[in-house]
């Protein structure tokens, strides 16, 4: 008998029939397949994705402790709806729920020593995007209700905001609602309260204002676009809601700017999302919705589920989610506490400031934001007065061969002429990283001035902040 016969050898894994030749990846197979094969396959072809610890372009958590993994693994079978079959991963939901009420400020739970802080509403999601799309849909019901019972018409609302993130844009399209985005000032990268009350009318459901925005991690002046909307309602009337895009900002400010008011604290915000898997360090898919009151959240919108023979109340776009993401969320608010977040997050401000200085030596670069001004990223733009023999777009290339992601990109109106880098300091981003970065850095531009590429202004479709 021939040594290679498969049948009868126990092969080694590469030598085994199902390795013998490229998968036919676009047809399901007529026959079953070795699974520790197909498994070291799969692993393998995975190896051609990115590194996600070397993706400075993301806001997400690419660093998660043993324990996370843990839970994860054992909620696996968790159904987020199966509120009856799984009421203590339905309790945990709730608890969390609370506890971001308080870390916002909610009126109800100012009291943080209160143990019996009364439920607060709200609820987890995937992300921020479907946290938005509730909280901008509660807006436009609320409004609704507002003109129906002011006998007025109600069929051309419009949300005014800054420059937000792209699930804005998706909840005015697939709710058919007038988004009025306004262009970023030159020199603030952001909008100014001023022209955000010049777009503002009586069919507007409300003013989104991002804590912390995705091209530049600076925080929106929400205090003072509050007091500017304060200032038309004494003027004209108009009592306009405010929603806060915190998905990045709801888990930095708590904990490293405490004076900023920018939460319940102010009465016309009704409603906050953030992401659970950016600065929340959950893994990914996990995002809260919650609501000032309970009177913010129409009832119209709400399902009620059977729950243990109670009813339990419901919103959400998704209908079966996995718990995991809710319970990893849950074990990071116990075990860190105030205290381990405040120290993650300065840990990443500490390293995005060695990061700055470093960026610094090469005098080419100005910042856009440095880490002082919102979120622990550094955003920079070619100073007016250098003129290297290369573009951003062809620095990330360079870096992108030794396996960094670091996007550049054009900012949006009416700033679309300022071509910026950005990296995202987060949770495993550690200042020994950043060093090999910088040092990378340092031999790509002493590569590309070397050997300038041919078309130095080669410009890329800009990098995608979904
Ligand atoms: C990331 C982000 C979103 C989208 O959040 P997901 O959790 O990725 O769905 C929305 N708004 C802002 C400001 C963001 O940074």
């Amino acid at each position: 008998m021939p040594l290679h016969n498969h049948k009868v050898i126990i092969d080694d894994l590469f030598t085994t029939e199902a390795m013998a030749k490229p998968l036919n990846v676009h047809r399901i197979s007529r026959k079953e397949r070795n699974a520790e094969a197909v498994y070291q396959m799969i692993h393998d072809e995975l190896l051609l994705d990115g590194n996600s610890r070397q993706n400075m372009a993301t806001f997400c958590s690419t660093w998660l402790e043993r324990e996370v993994h843990e839970l994860m693994e054992e909620c696996i079978d968790k159904n987020m709806i199966d509120k009856d079959e799984y009421p203590q991963t339905a309790e945990i939901e709730s608890r969390c729920v609370s506890m971001l009420s308080t870390l916002w400020n909610a009126k109800e739970c100012t009291n943080h020593a209160a143990t019996d802080c009364p439920p607060a509403i709200g609820c987890s999601t995937t992300g921020s995007s479907e946290a938005a799309m509730l909280g901008g849909m509660a807006l436009k019901w609320n409004w609704k209700a507002r003109r129906i019972a002011a006998g007025k018409p109600y069929d051309k609302p419009n949300l005014v905001c800054g420059p937000v993130q792209v699930c804005w844009h998706k909840f005015a399209r697939y709710w058919e609602i007038e988004l009025r985005e306004l262009p970023m000032e030159k020199g603030k990268y952001m909008s100014s309260p001023k022209d955000v009350i010049a777009h503002c009318d009586e069919n507007t459901i409300g003013v989104v204002q991002t804590l912390g925005t995705t091209f530049t991690g600076h925080y929106e002046p929400v205090a003072d676009v509050h007091a500017a909307l304060d200032k038309l309602q004494q003027e004209t009337g108009l009592d306009i809601p405010m929603h806060v895009d915190a998905a990045s900002g709801g888990f930095v400010a708590p904990f490293m700017h405490p004076e900023i008011k920018w939460d319940f604290r102010l009465p016309r915000v009704k409603s906050i999302n953030a992401s659970g898997h950016k600065y929340g360090l959950a893994p990914l898919g996990c995002g809260w919705v919650i609501w000032a009151t309970e009177k913010d959240l129409p009832e119209d919108l709400i399902f009620r589920v059977n729950y243990l023979g109670g009813q339990m109340p419901t919103f959400a776009l998704n209908f079966s989610r996995p718990g995991g993401e809710v319970v990893a969320q849950y074990y990071n608010f116990l075990r860190l506490g105030y205290e381990g977040y405040i120290k993650v997050q300065e840990a990443a401000f500490a390293a995005a400031r060695y990061f700055a200085a470093g960026l610094e030596q090469f005098n080419l670069f100005e910042f856009i934001n440095n880490s002082s001004k919102g979120l622990p990223l550094i955003c920079w733009k070619l100073k007016d007065d250098a003129t290297p023999p290369f573009s951003l777009y062809q620095l990330s290339d360079g870096l992108r061969e030794r396996g960094w992601l670091i996007p550049t990109y054009t900012l949006p109106p009416n700033c679309e002429e300022i071509v910026v880098q950005r990296i995202v300091v987060r949770h495993g981003t550690s200042v020994d990283m950043l060093s090999l970065l910088l040092k990378d850095f340092k031999e790509v531009i002493a590569e590309l001035t070397e050997n300038p590429p041919l078309n130095p202004d080669k410009k890329r479709t800009s990098f995608n902040h979904s």
